[in-house]
């Protein structure tokens, strides 16, 4: 677990403490921190237990973000917004190429 800090992670000038919150997925209490030099704001005290995080459950959308759920997408890719979020990727590419990606 991280300590407190109060430097911005992007400039290095000293941060504000904005508030104080627990978390829905734990009891902890997060710090919040504003930078008013550049406009960064951020949790000064990030869980970093990347394996209790990242665990099976997550992904079965179990875990601290309920609206992930990997094993379902896999189960059923066309069913799933990443399906229409590249469908739209392809459109903006298309879009970008020349001609409109068509064949000269
Ligand atoms: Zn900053």
């Amino acid at each position: 677990m991280n300590a407190e800090v109060n430097c911005c992670p992007i400039c290095s000038h000293e941060a504000v403490l904005i508030c104080k919150k627990s978390g829905r997925f734990d009891a902890r209490e997060y710090s919040y921190f504003h930078c008013n030099s550049c406009h960064f704001s951020f949790i000064g005290n990030p869980r970093t237990d990347y394996e209790v995080l990242y665990s099976e459950d997550y992904y079965k959308g179990l875990g601290a973000d309920p609206m992930i759920d990997y094993m379902y997408e896999l189960d059923y890719p066309d069913l799933t917004i990443r399906n229409y979020a590249w469908q739209s990727f392809c459109v903006i590419f298309n879009d970008l190429l020349p001609n409109g990606g068509a064949l000269a």
